[in-house]
């Protein structure tokens, strides 16, 4: 998403837009005439980032299309791990995947600190090694519980493992990890759903 989404704040209100208007569109007054500070128009960043570009990830996107235009909040999702070079690894019904290109508009939990340079050296040879495993044969695919989700929480934990530390259980990690992420994501698409209708989307100040 290479759009620039702004937010300001006017009369009681956030009001998101690509580009600041003359007008409030609330009140009608001129919008930059009474600006404070904390009314000031601030770049929102998006959620998506390109799967490719983030290294020693966990990253997530509709299993079918794109999350900007075509997601409607309910389409199942896909998720897989990175390398540390943005290849996406990704186990479906027809076995493991290594993708290069297709996961540009993805939501990404990093999984590895910049300073574990020891991890960071050994993440791909484990990578390779785990998706290798019989595991994530075609035929070991089961929709409900040998699926993405399992292919990637499994070699999280295997990581951990190696680190000494504690798995995550399924429940664990979507709480902690990802719904966070979706959330913010569901928020965001909302409001470019609803400025492509009416070139803007208001919401009341501090709306979470
Ligand atoms: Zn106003």
């Amino acid at each position: 998403m290479h759009r620039e989404l702004l937010k300001f704040s006017h009369c009681g209100w956030d009001i998101y837009c690509p580009c600041v208007p003359q007008q409030c569109p609330v009140c009608g007054e001129a919008a930059v005439s009474s600006w404070r500070l904390e009314e000031a128009p601030v770049s929102i960043p998006s959620p998506l980032v390109s799967g490719h570009s983030q290294p020693c990830s966990f990253v997530l996107r509709p299993t079918w299309g794109n999350f900007l235009g075509e997601y409607d909040g309910s389409a199942d999702l896909h998720v897989g791990i990175s390398s540390s070079t943005g290849t996406v690894y990704h186990y479906n019904e027809s076995g493991v995947h290594k993708d290069s290109v297709g996961w540009e508009q993805s939501v990404s939990v990093p999984l590895v600190p910049a300073h574990q340079h020891a991890l960071l050296h050994q993440w791909d040879s484990y990578l390779e090694e785990f998706s290798a495993a019989d595991n994530w044969r075609p035929h070991r695919y089961q929709e409900a519980d040998q699926n993405c989700y399992t292919f990637a929480l499994t070699f999280i934990n295997r990581v951990l493992l190696v680190q000494e530390k504690e798995p995550f259980s399924k429940e664990e990690f979507t709480a902690r990890y990802v719904l966070p992420r979706t959330r913010r994501l569901s928020k965001y698409l909302s409001i470019w759903r609803q400025i492509s209708l009416t070139g803007f989307c208001i919401l009341p100040t501090h709306c979470p």
